[in-house]
């Protein structure tokens, strides 16, 4: 039949719960440390002051804070509420007491500039805001009211911190959301176009979870203290950081965001054991680190969100001989991550594979011109579909058809196949879609911003490969008759508008973009002819 199924079944424990008045929150709470010894066991530390949150005091917060978003503030079911603020521990409490109050998550790249925000409270229809101090002005000409994390001298209004310390935990609304109610909605540009708002429902969340249980493997992982740098507003943090691996009862130590001398010393400060990383991070590890002989307490580390070459597995496994290096894939369409390495397989990997279909997932190898199935060991756009696909995109139903077929399919826009034994390979990524360290940068959004310059009358932006990010954008440019525009100007001109990840960092200037009978850039060709330019340089 051409589909992939995944080589694992959840045994009667692991089933995903199907109660429809299940949410999110209800879930999470429910899987924590029940007795009171377990309850002291440490879920959060950061990694700047050392300073510890148990189990008992994770939930106490959670439903203090619920109490007052509720009560205090108003905020109920189905209101979305934007979250703006890098890693800290208040952000787990706050994902899980919005979610507690039935009302939605929607997060953003602490980064990202004013412009970039406004647009994402607008698209989400957030009612309310809550934003770490040194972020909060970004919202301000949205009107949304906006609590901050933390006290600052500037604010008169109760902070997160304050609510937390003086709300008693009291009952919540009876009207709670059921599995097919929202739960976040997340942004990503997928196949093509803008930014969009991905929407997923509480079924999706509740799934990744009882998956990502299964994939940590719960026993092991009690005893494991993992480290958290990767951002929490992306999928990749919230299902494992926010949510996900507080159902296992393990030990987070969270970092503000990557830094990586700090990194280093996190693990032998608190004895990381397990480390969910990007390719840069590992590409660092295997290059940069002296001395790594002392970071002994490591046992796993993962890679995701964006490819990593054989060559650097193998880097790695050489010079860390006692890390067990597991890759994974995953989108934010898909709620995360699709494929994974349990340990029991580590040893018969290939260096080159993303692992193995997580238990419900299943794919499809879809031939990219004639969309028949394929099997094993032939190249063709991957097809997902499990219980994590999202519900679509937000307001934009054209966008949703185009990406989920009439059967629930997910096509990913990335090129793979899947060996005999069902490891799965990316080999390219199909879709527009530019990845820079692990974000994402949507080379249409770059365009609009380009074709926004008096002196710019065509553009395109294609990636370039890069050691250190994976990828970089590179924007190809039709002047304007007589316009002296520099590569200089170009780059200044776009870094002023978007956030520092999504930069254009190369400019070249052409007499004209290919372009399709219909108007499309033909990004291939752009880039074959870029491949090929560089080649005869
Ligand atoms: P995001 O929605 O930001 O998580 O981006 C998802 C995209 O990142 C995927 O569609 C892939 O193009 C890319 N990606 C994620 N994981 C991997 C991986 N292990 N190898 C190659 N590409 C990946």
């Amino acid at each position: 039949t051409g589909i992939y199924h995944s080589l694992f079944q959840l045994n009667e424990h692991q089933k995903i719960p199907t109660r429809p008045d299940l949410d999110t929150a209800m879930y999470v709470l429910s899987q924590f440390p029940q007795s009171r010894v377990a309850e002291t066991r440490i879920a959060l530390v950061d990694a700047a002051s050392s300073r510890k949150v148990t189990y008992a005091e994770l939930r106490h917060s959670i439903t203090c804070l619920a109490t007052g978003l509720h009560h205090c503030l108003g905020v109920k079911k189905g209101d979305v509420v934007f979250v703006l603020s890098s890693n800290s521990l208040l952000y787990p409490i706050i994902c899980l007491a919005v979610l507690s109050v039935g009302a939605i998550l929607t997060t953003a790249n602490p980064v990202n500039t004013e412009q970039e925000i406004v647009k994402q409270v607008k698209d989400s229809g957030a009612k309310f805001a809550i934003a770490s101090p040194e972020e909060a002005r970004k919202l301000h000409s949205t009107g949304v009211p906006t609590l901050l994390t933390t006290c600052s001298k500037h604010s008169k209004s109760v902070s997160i911190e304050e609510l937390i310390e003086n709300c008693e935990p009291l009952n919540l609304p009876e009207d709670r959301p059921n599995q097919s109610d929202t739960a976040a909605i997340l942004y990503s540009s997928g196949t093509t176009g803008d930014s969009k708002g991905v929407i997923l429902t509480h079924a999706n969340l509740i799934s990744v979870m009882t998956t990502l249980k299964w994939s940590v493997d719960i026993t092991l992982a009690q005893n494991d203290v993992f480290l958290c740098f990767i951002p929490m507003f992306h999928i990749y943090g919230l299902a494992f950081f926010a949510l996900g691996l507080f159902c296992s009862g393990t030990t987070t130590v969270v970092m503000q965001k990557f830094d990586f001398q700090a990194m280093l010393e996190a693990i032998r400060t608190h004895n990381v054991s397990n480390i969910p990383a990007v390719p840069p991070v590992i590409l660092g590890l295997v290059k940069y680190s002296k001395g790594t002989s002392d970071l002994t307490s490591l046992r796993r580390v993962g890679s995701g969100a964006a490819p990593l070459s054989k060559e650097l597995v193998d880097g790695f496994r050489k010079k860390f001989p006692w890390v067990e290096l597991r890759q994974g894939y995953g989108l934010t369409e898909s709620s995360g991550a699709a494929t994974f390495l349990p340990f029991s397989e580590q040893t018969k990997a290939p260096a080159a594979s993303c692992g193995l279909l997580i238990p419900c997932f299943r794919a499809k190898v879809v031939h990219v011109e004639t969309g028949h199935g394929l099997p094993p060991y032939n190249k063709g756009e991957l097809w997902l579909r499990s219980p994590t696909v999202m519900k679509g995109y937000l307001g934009n139903k054209e966008a949703t058809a185009a990406t989920i077929d009439s059967d629930g399919w997910l096509k990913t826009g990335d090129l793979c196949y899947f060996d005999k034994d069902g490891y799965l390979y990316i080999v390219d990524r199909i879709k527009e879609l530019i990845k820079h360290k692990g974000f994402q940068v949507a080379p249409a959004e770059l365009e609009a911003v380009l074709l926004s310059h008096p002196d710019i009358v065509d553009a395109a932006v294609i990636p370039l490969e890069d050691e250190e990010a994976g990828q970089i954008p590179v924007a190809h440019i039709v002047r304007a008759a007589g316009a002296e525009l520099t590569e200089d100007q170009v780059i200044q001109f776009v870094a002023r508008q978007v956030a520092p990840y999504k930069k254009v960092r190369k400019v070249n200037f052409a007499y004209a973009i290919p372009r399709s009978a219909a108007g499309k850039i033909l990004r291939k060709e752009l880039v074959l002819q870029s491949k090929q330019k560089a080649k005869s340089k």
